[in-house]
């Protein structure tokens, strides 16, 4: 399975915003962004005037490394997102937030979506009962999310017990901290969706 494995702290520099790709380190002082907000590489810090199209991408590249989604299956969500009723936009994000990854990070058992897509990779969790670890496993109402019986145990999971106890989900998402498990409730509505996002940038790219 191909994946982004350069230095994600880049990727913020290059799209101009936090991404937060590294979990709680992207909240302290730590953050490269904070120390350096100027896109990677020798020139980076020269000013480039972007046109529309620049625009487009950029933004859609942001989304797309949020998710930790390779080229080719972001186009996959897009396409399938453009045979919907209703927006496209906010149905491409729907694809993206129902992904097992970030539903596992919106749950609170990870502190970053990359950190999610490697718990759920290595076999930890299980949907509706049966191992799962497809990150993009697209979940839909009524499924039931858990960390598998035989690794709770592990360290992981035992540090944070603590921290789900007091975190809270987006609605759409019904969390179990005790039983480490959780629920999809429904599709999130883009009001649900908290994301610094415009999906629109990025039907406009792909409708050029
Ligand atoms: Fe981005 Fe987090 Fe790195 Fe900051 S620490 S640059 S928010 S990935």
């Amino acid at each position: 399975m191909a994946r982004y494995t350069e230095s994600v702290c880049r990727l913020c520099r290059r799209e101009g915003a936090k991404l937060f790709l590294k979990g709680t380190r992207c909240y302290t002082k730590k953050c490269s962004f904070e120390r350096r907000p100027t896109p990677p590489g020798q020139h980076g810090v020269r000013r480039r005037k972007m046109g529309d199209f620049g625009i487009q991408l950029r933004e859609k590249q942001k989304v797309r490394r949020v998710y930790g989604v390779l080229e080719r299956q972001f186009r996959n969500y897009f396409r399938e997102a453009e045979t919907h009723t209703g927006v496209t936009g906010e149905a491409l994000l729907q694809s993206l937030e129902t992904r097992l990854d970030n539903v596992v990070f919106r749950l609170g058992f990870a502190s970053s979506r990359p950190q999610a897509r490697q718990l759920v990779s290595h076999g930890h969790f299980a949907v509706n009962g049966v191992a799962t670890d497809v990150p993009s496993y697209a979940l839909k109402p009524g499924d039931r999310i858990e960390v598998r019986e035989s690794r709770r145990g592990r360290s992981a999971f035992k540090a944070i017990r603590e921290t789900l106890a007091s975190h809270q989900p987006p609605d759409w998402l019904s969390l179990d901290a005790a039983n480490l498990s959780g629920t999809v409730v429904s599709v999130p509505r883009r009001d649900q969706m908290p994301l610094d996002l415009s999906e629109q940038l990025v039907v406009e790219y792909y409708s050029r």
